[in-house]
């Protein structure tokens, strides 16, 4: 069958059908129809982007940094006036709704602007007569070519954790995003070559694992930052470091909000439930799990059940929806398949999003809301990555920290208390990357870095802020010395012993 709108490459600011003929259907997630078909690279198009980012490294790695400020100003600009588009596209592929994928581009843009600052970021260190006339200094340089391999939920946010900071450090880019939302990807490349970027300097390819293994094997790509799922973080950083890259790859998650008995429980149920069901629950920074203390279980979980069933549940392009489907058909199915597992294992329905019924086609599972879930079930183990919120009850603040620590997930957990003493035991105890208190999306500032740890991220870095700096870039320590002359004066003539200061 043939699309009307078909996604290509962008290669050195050129569009490219590239070499295969295999292509992979974009869904309306609202409708159940398929709008366009994206190409799935070969291993031969792959080479392309990266032969045109290796190209254009020669000469972006040697652009003054005012230059590379400027571009960047340049692209900010673009983007901010773009908001809306580049949200409708987001919405139309993804099903999100209209304000929350704006809120996707808003929170990209944030990186943006702080890559804008990359002339003060890049600030080194200098030490004045370490030795006699000897100076001591430090600076970081681009690696190359830097590979981004990114997940369905964010299509616009995620990959602009990477590719600003990267270029901004003065490396090229390859993109590779999901195939399932591709298209505002390739409106960001056309944004940065209106902004004055050189051509090949950022490059989109779309596929599947074809196209990541061809990027990870590669031998031009000194680094790859993955965001997706657990199993395939593990796999992208196992083979990349095998080929001796640098590895940022960030997994799944499973969120915990504890609640404790002296919290706002009003202002809790709000904040949980449009932190579980907000996009239809596909945000790595979802709240997925309720841990209620003490007293306060069925209060709380009558106060979320109560906003779950109010939620305006509809396509996202509809301004009177607050939640939209979720992407494909096959992420509908695993979503309605572990809510029947919970209710099989005696976990309680408290409101069964399977029962929603719309019109037409399109991939929807309303707002669910499981009680009395227990820790081996699976609804708490595996990330169900859909707008399921569980509620596990617990004795004590002790209890419920230990259950998040022995979680192998960590990326976000968030505390809701009226104590400062409960808030802060929380924040030193959880072995979390990222907490909340009294917020339940704890996504960090675009100058602070984003992420988890355990099986939330395999490697050592997070992403933008000054950890995004230090990924896409290495030091160099410089030691020199400028005698009076360059004959050796006191102090400075040749010696066999291995050099001390003096
Ligand atoms: P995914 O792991 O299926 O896909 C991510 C990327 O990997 C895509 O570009 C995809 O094409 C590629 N890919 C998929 N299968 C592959 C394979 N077998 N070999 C090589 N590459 C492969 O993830 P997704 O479903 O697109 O996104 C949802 C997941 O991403 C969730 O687990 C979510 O928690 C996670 N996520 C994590 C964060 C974070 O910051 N930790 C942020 C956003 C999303």
């Amino acid at each position: 069958m043939q699309f009307e709108r078909v996604i290509r490459h962008r290669i050195a600011g050129e569009e490219v059908a590239g070499v295969s003929t295999r292509t992979a259907p974009v869904w309306d997630p609202a409708t159940g129809e398929r709008q366009a078909e994206v190409v799935l690279a070969e291993s031969a198009d792959v080479d392309a982007a990266v032969a045109a980012a290796r190209g254009a490294f020669a000469e972006w790695s040697q652009a003054s940094l005012s230059r590379r400020a400027k571009v960047m100003f340049a692209f900010r600009e673009l983007l901010n006036a773009n908001v809306g588009k580049l949200a409708r596209i987001v919405s139309s592929e993804h099903g999100k709704v209209l304000e929350d994928a704006e809120g996707e581009v808003l929170r990209g843009l944030e990186v943006v602007e702080f890559a804008c600052g990359i002339p003060q970021l890049l600030k080194g260190e200098y030490s004045d007569q370490v030795s006699s006339t000897v100076d001591a200094y430090s600076f970081r340089q681009p690696l190359g070519v830097c590979a981004g391999i990114t997940p369905f939920n964010f299509p616009a946010m995620v990959p602009m954790w990477m590719h600003p900071v990267a270029i901004a450090c003065g490396n090229t880019f390859v993109l590779k995003p999901s195939e399932r939302d591709p298209s505002a990807s390739n409106l960001v490349a056309e944004l940065y070559a209106e902004a004055g970027l050189p051509a090949g300097v950022f490059n989109v390819v779309h596929g599947d694992k074809v196209a990541v293994d061809a990027l990870l094997d590669h031998p031009e790509v000194a680094a790859v930052s993955f965001v997706g799922s657990t199993p395939i973080a593990q796999y992208v950083h196992a083979r990349a470091t095998e080929k001796r890259k640098r590895v940022q790859a960030l997994g799944g998650a499973k969120n915990h909000a504890v609640v404790m008995p002296g919290a706002d429980l009003g202002y809790a149920a709000d904040q949980l439930s449009a932190a579980g069901f907000g996009s239809a629950g596909q945000r790595c920074m979802a709240i997925s799990v309720t841990v209620a203390v003490g007293s306060s279980g069925d209060a709380l979980v009558d106060e979320v059940a109560q906003r779950a069933r109010e939620i305006k549940v509809g396509p996202g392009l509809d301004p009177g929806s607050e939640m939209g489907p979720v992407v494909t058909p096959q992420a509908r199915e695993r979503i309605v398949d572990y809510i029947g597992q919970g209710a099989e294992a005696g976990a309680r329905l408290t409101v069964d999003g399977r029962e929603l019924e719309m019109d037409g086609g399109g991939f929807w599972v309303g707002p669910t809301l499981i009680d009395q879930v227990e820790p081996e079930m699976s609804v708490y183990t595996d990330e169900i990555f859909g707008p399921v919120l569980s509620v596990v009850r617990s004795g004590s603040l002790e209890e419920a920290i230990a259950l998040i620590n022995a979680n192998s997930y960590a990326n976000g957990a968030a505390i809701f208390t009226g104590s400062g003493y409960e808030a802060r035991r929380f924040q030193r105890e959880v072995e979390v990357g990222m907490i909340g208190v009294n917020v339940p999306i704890p996504v960090p500032m675009a100058f602070y870095s984003f992420g988890g740890w355990k099986d939330s991220l395999f490697g050592d870095h997070h992403v933008h802020g000054p950890e995004g700096v230090r990924f896409y870039t290495r030091g160099k320590a410089i030691t020199a010395r400028w005698p009076a002359s360059n004959a050796a004066g006191p102090g400075d003539a040749g010696s066999m012993n291995f050099p001390t200061s003096n």
